[in-house]
């Protein structure tokens, strides 16, 4: 089958990795890079990312890496260990003493907490936030958490969304982070799409893509030239933008809410963080966590220094106030462990049409929207996905309804 593909962000190689072993593969960038939300952007001798933390939720084990394996990719994901510290009191703690932090009372309500959780014994309708409430110090934990790896408030979190986060967590386990950060995983997506003789073509924008008895990119362009006829088209563009660019109605009932987010990335020759984990910051205002993705790779760092990458979710509107409450954050907890000489390199804001996801989880569509038109990417996760698990979850689905077609 000739299947083209929409966008050259991790959604679109992925799948295109995957089906240009058996079929030809084009895909079409706008940008002159691909990678869109994942991939490194070089400054000042560290590598930055145009999106991601460097981090993959479920590490070597999850949704991601599997795929990346069968596509034939060789990526090397270390696994965080421990996955998560959390800061309470100016301390770290591990999440196993977190109830010693409270009062007898509480402790045991928050140990039944979460064996419930565990083994699904909770009220599916509620949102996480909910769940939480009767103990703040839960309420505080569950906010970061779902901050930093979903860039929602507990209260927008549904309940559904949790349970199969937490099952993901139990089969697959926590987080990882590749050996050459987000742009690891993209080159080597890139060579194997290269290796099977498919085609990305970059500085190309769709501007229309119609679904007819073929499948059609740009038809009508000019003198044709643009113009291109596929059995299949994929689009790494959001549910809305690909319909906006369509022939076809894709967002029927609900649409999507995308989720927004700052992220901060520090430069510093002080080990502010020592493991290769999540630091969650339940009592910043609004931080949600921070890692230092150079304590698994030291190139990805200037020499001698660490890269150390913050995340806050967006609560207000008002980006410069936001923006400065972050770094209000940020100077309190280096303060706090007596570094004074950082360097703030880079201030990013995801909202509007570069969002953290485009489709907070909860609000994702499905990724079949026909026979001919599939959507892969973070406005079409699978449920529970965290972020790129989510986006490899949709690139399952989408290769799986192909490959049933053939
Ligand atoms: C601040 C932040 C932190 C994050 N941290 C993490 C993290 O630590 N771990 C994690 O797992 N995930 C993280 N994420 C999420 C992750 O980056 C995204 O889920 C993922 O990169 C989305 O990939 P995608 O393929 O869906 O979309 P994109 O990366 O957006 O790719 C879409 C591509 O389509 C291209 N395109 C758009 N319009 C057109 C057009 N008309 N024609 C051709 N091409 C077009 C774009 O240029 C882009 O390259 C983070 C995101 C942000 C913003």
């Amino acid at each position: 089958m000739k299947i083209g593909i929409v966008g050259a962000g991790l959604g679109g190689l992925l799948a295109g990795a995957l089906l240009s072993k058996e079929n030809e593969v084009v895909i079409y960038e706008k940008l002159p890079i691909v990678g869109g939300r994942f991939t490194n952007i070089e400054y000042k001798g560290y590598n930055l990312t145009t999106g991601a933390l460097h981090m993959i939720p479920h590490g070597a084990d999850g949704y991601l890496a599997q795929l990346l394996k069968k596509a034939g990719c060789n990526v090397n994901i270390v696994n965080s260990n421990p996955d998560g510290l959390f800061r309470v009191n100016k301390k770290n703690h591990p999440y196993k003493n977190i109830f010693n932090l409270v009062g007898l009372k509480d402790k045991i309500k928050g140990l039944k907490m979460a064996a419930n959780l565990k083994i699904g014994k909770v009220d599916k309708d509620i949102s996480f936030g909910e769940f939480l409430e009767d103990i703040p110090l839960a309420l505080d934990i569950g906010n970061s958490f779902t901050g930093w790896a979903l860039s929602l408030n507990a209260y927008d979190t549904p309940m559904e969304e949790i349970l199969e986060i937490t099952k993901n967590y139990h089969k697959f386990g926590g987080p990882g982070i590749p050996i050459g950060g987000c742009k690891g995983v993209i080159d080597e997506l890139i060579c194997v799409i290269k290796n099977n003789n498919g085609k990305i073509i970059t500085n190309h924008a769709v501007k229309k893509i119609e679904i007819d008895d073929k499948c059609y990119i740009n038809p009508g362009e000019n003198d044709g030239e643009n113009e291109e006829e596929f059995d299949i088209v994929i689009s790494n563009l959001s549910p809305k933008l690909t319909e906006n660019i369509s022939n076809v109605k894709i967002i029927k009932e609900k649409e999507p809410i995308p989720s927004k987010g700052i992220k901060v990335s520090i430069g510093c020759k002080e080990k502010f963080i020592e493991h290769n984990g999540v630091l969650f910051t339940p009592e910043c205002e609004r931080i949600n966590g921070l890692n230092c993705p150079s304590n698994v790779d030291k190139n990805l760092a200037k020499k001698g220094y660490n890269l150390i990458m913050a995340h806050a979710t967006q609560i207000k509107d008002n980006v410069k106030n936001e923006i400065d409450i972050v770094l209000n954050d940020i100077e309190r907890l280096f303060s706090e462990n007596n570094i004074s000489n950082y360097e703030i390199l880079h201030i990013q804001t995801y909202r509007d049409e570069i969002p953290v996801n485009h489709a907070s989880n909860g609000t994702d569509l499905n990724p079949i929207v026909n026979d001919k038109l599939y959507l892969v990417g973070d406005g079409v996760k699978g449920k529970g996905g965290i972020e790129v698990e989510g986006v490899a979850l949709s690139v399952l689905k989408v290769v799986s309804e192909i490959n049933k077609i053939k």
